[in-house]
């Protein structure tokens, strides 16, 4: 099963990706968290890529696009992958679609997480409070200044993402505002109307 999560940040797209994880032996295909690990990493790409991020912008479409197309070409990728945090631009899902197509691979679904944006950021300073409460990092994207600034650029690049797959006729829409395990089974049942 190929599918994708789209919704603006903070939406619950990382934690609905984990639960398919588990229920569907598939992997979660984060280019945020791969581009974190190559800021950690330090690699060539984590470089370029860290002030843009910290800053709540958008990183290249080509370093991303490159990122996912070697990461799709992984072993653990080939009997399917749940995408969350890709496409950003239209220009990514486009260069998806080329690389699915070369391929000879189809997505099953596209689940848009419809959210009130308001709501966000009382969700997201609640995130960096539990994550600083258990003692994990904070991310630094999740500060409220810089997450007001990666609203704006789901507003400006990434909302034009759900018309583009809902064309295609894949787009489902989500209340992503209900209790997570009600977004879950949300999600399953669409997945099963898909057989
Ligand atoms: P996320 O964990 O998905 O919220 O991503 C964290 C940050 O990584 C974003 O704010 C962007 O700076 C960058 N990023 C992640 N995925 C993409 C993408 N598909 N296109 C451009 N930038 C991305």
């Amino acid at each position: 099963m190929r599918l994708i999560l789209l919704g603006p940040p903070g939406a619950g797209k990382g934690t609905q990706a984990q639960r398919l994880v588990e229920r569907h032996t598939i992997p979660q295909l984060s280019t945020g968290d791969m581009l974190r690990a190559a800021v950690a990493a330090k690699t060539p790409i984590g470089i370029k890529a860290k002030d843009v991020m910290d800053s709540g912008g958008l990183v290249s479409d080509d370093i991303v696009v490159g990122i996912i197309k070697d990461r799709i070409a992984e072993p653990d990728a080939k009997s399917g992958f749940i995408l969350d945090g890709f496409p950003r631009t239209v220009a990514q899902a486009e260069a998806l679609d080329g690389m699915l197509k070369s391929e000879g691979l189809k997505l099953d679904a596209v689940i848009e997480l419809v959210v009130d944006q308001n709501a966000l950021v009382h969700r997201i300073v609640k995130r960096a409070e539990e994550a600083k409460a258990a003692g994990q990092p904070v991310r630094k994207d999740d500060d409220p200044e810089v997450f007001k600034t990666r609203l704006e650029a789901y507003n400006r690049d990434t909302a034009v993402v759900a018309p583009y797959y809902e064309k295609a006729g894949k787009l489902t829409k989500i209340d992503g505002m209900q209790p997570m395990d009600q977004v879950s089974s949300a999600i399953s049942g669409v997945l099963r109307g898909l057989n």
